[in-house]
């Protein structure tokens, strides 16, 4: 069932890192008038709980209809990841990559103004690290960085955290984080010396989980290579494949439910 759509306003906005927009909005939910509504501290959206933590915001004006006038059409949502949250106020962030073949998401956070309205589905999200989870093995691809940001912030002290990053073109601020180890592979098609350099990561000696986010054709393999070769049990295991190449976040969405059951089957599960 879709999640409930609520109105934010746009606080702050920072494009200090070169291709990524951050934007930053009130914590408050806004009312039918855009005002804010009477008792702001019990109208938030969800507290961060999460590692995968993501909100989907539904694009604006007549750009949001999914290639159709029909009324009925859906809008247009793009997914991002909560990076930043503020739990005295409840304000958020997220940090927009943007790719010169970018699509509606790139248009929409470039065009966005101190002061806007954003529409948010959301949050997402459900899976927390364990207590003493042992190591982590992190793999994102450019645009999973923030959760792999997020994933690394919430490590419990004394965890291990071995950390694969697709190079991109964007250089995203990475947290020293003692017991993390951060490898940079460098980009290609499909992600896959990303999926090669895992295979090289010595299987950690005692418990151990997985946290891998970023486009489908390097997660779909390595779900495979952590189950089948690994043994890793499937709730040690955080997948998220983001977007695939070649299809925008309306086409992907259409046939993300379908690739999942492949994916899961192809490990055998
Ligand atoms: C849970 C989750 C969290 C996410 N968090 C973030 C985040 O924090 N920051 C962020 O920037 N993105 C994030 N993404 C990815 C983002 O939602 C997609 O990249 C989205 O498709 C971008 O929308 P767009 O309108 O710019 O491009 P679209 O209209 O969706 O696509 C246009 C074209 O660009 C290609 N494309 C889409 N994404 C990428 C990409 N990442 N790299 C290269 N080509 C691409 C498509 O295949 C298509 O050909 C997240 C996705 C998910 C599911």
């Amino acid at each position: 069932m879709s999640k409930p759509m609520h109105q934010v306003r746009v606080a702050a906005i920072s494009k200090a890192l070169p291709g990524i927009i951050s934007i930053d909005v009130d914590g408050d939910l806004l009312d039918a008038d855009g005002g804010v509504a009477a008792a702001p501290r019990s109208n938030r959206l969800e507290p961060r709980r999460c590692v995968d933590d993501h909100v989907k915001i539904v694009l604006p004006g007549p750009a949001g209809q999914a290639g159709s006038d029909s009324p009925e059409a859906s809008p247009l949502l793009r997914t991002y990841t909560r990076r930043r949250y503020d739990p005295a106020t409840g304000a958020w962030g997220i940090d927009v990559f943007v790719f010169p073949h970018g699509g509606p998401g790139s248009s929409w956070a470039a065009g966005l103004a101190v002061g806007d309205v954003v529409t948010v589905r959301g949050p997402g999200g459900h899976w927390q690290l364990p207590a003493d989870p042992g190591t982590v093995l992190m793999v994102g691809d450019p645009v999973a960085q923030p959760a792999i940001v997020n994933a690394l912030e919430a490590l419990p002290q004394g965890a291990r955290a071995i950390v694969l990053l697709e190079e991109g073109p964007h250089r995203y601020p990475l947290p020293e984080r003692p017991g993390a180890e951060i490898q940079m592979v460098p980009s290609s098609p499909g992600g896959s010396a990303l999926v090669e350099a895992v295979r090289r990561v010595p299987t950690p000696a005692g418990p151990w989980w997985a946290f891998v986010h970023g486009q489908a054709d390097m997660v779909r393999p390595l779900r495979r290579h952590l189950r089948v070769d690994r043994g890793l049990p499937k709730d040690h295991m955080n997948l998220s494949a983001y977007w695939i190449s070649g299809r925008d976040a309306e086409a992907w969405r259409a046939m993300k439910s379908d690739f999942n059951r492949q994916m899961i089957a192809d490990s055998g599960d």
